[in-house]
């Protein structure tokens, strides 16, 4: 599923030479001396879209140690607004919005936000559910109170989502501000953001989620505001 893998910008790859110079230049920028694996991801099924991720690259390996990278799918690459040789400077925009994800460590710190926010949760709803069972107002039914606890558990979900997305909103911003200041190409960076969303595919489930517990990014009017008001003295 992931060919082409590029990584650290040295591993020799005849394919998407273009693509290859643009990581080598950003990488510089942020100056990050660790690896860096951008996987290109050949599977149809999967969107368009470029984000850090965490990847198996052998999934038919058991095997506990996934490695963190910037996955670029097919559907962006193919697509004739993010040609690695025409559309370098957009190209190299988006990279430098994921560098900036890769150099802060946003995915661990999101996943250690959601595996906090999950054993919360659990925690409240139990606790809830047995004081409502065995506290003092015994005369109410079992299943109203069973019922009142999923209420209330459902409702945590949509208060953490909340919390959790609100979070994402602020790394969304901060990613935005470094890759302008790393690039300097305001024009290419809002234009990224234009095209991407564009290709975005929206679910039925993520639109309920969003419209109930806020969006996890930024809407795109708020990036471009954001980036139009960045200066640099
Ligand atoms: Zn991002």
């Amino acid at each position: 599923m992931y060919e082409n893998v590029i990584i650290h910008d040295s591993t020799p790859s005849n394919s998407y030479p273009d693509l290859k110079k643009s990581v080598s230049e950003i990488r510089q920028k942020f100056c990050i001396t660790e690896k860096i694996h951008i996987l290109i991801k050949k599977d149809p099924k999967s969107g368009p879209y470029v984000r850090v991720e965490n990847v198996e690259l052998d999934p038919s390996k058991f095997n506990l140690h996934s490695i963190e990278a910037i996955v670029i799918t097919e559907g962006i690459l193919k697509n004739e607004n993010f040609n690695p040789s025409t559309n370098e400077e957009e190209l190299k925009a988006i990279l430098a919005h994921e560098f900036s994800h890769i150099s802060h460590k946003d995915l661990k710190l999101k996943g250690i936000l959601k595996l906090g926010i999950f054993v919360l949760d659990a925690i409240v709803s139990t606790t809830l559910v047995c004081s409502l069972q065995y506290g003092r107002n015994l005369e109410v039914p079992f299943i109203e109170k069973l019922g009142l606890g999923i209420i209330f558990a459902i409702l945590l979900v949509f208060i953490s989502f909340r919390v959790y997305f609100n979070y994402n909103r602020e790394l969304e911003t901060r990613s935005d501000e470094e890759a302008y200041c790393k690039t300097k190409n305001r024009e290419a960076l809002k234009n990224a953001i234009i095209k991407i969303n564009e290709l975005g595919v929206r679910s039925v489930f993520w639109g309920i989620l969003y419209f109930v517990a806020g969006n996890s990014h930024p809407s795109d009017e708020e990036r471009l505001k954001h980036i139009d008001a960045l200066k640099f003295d």
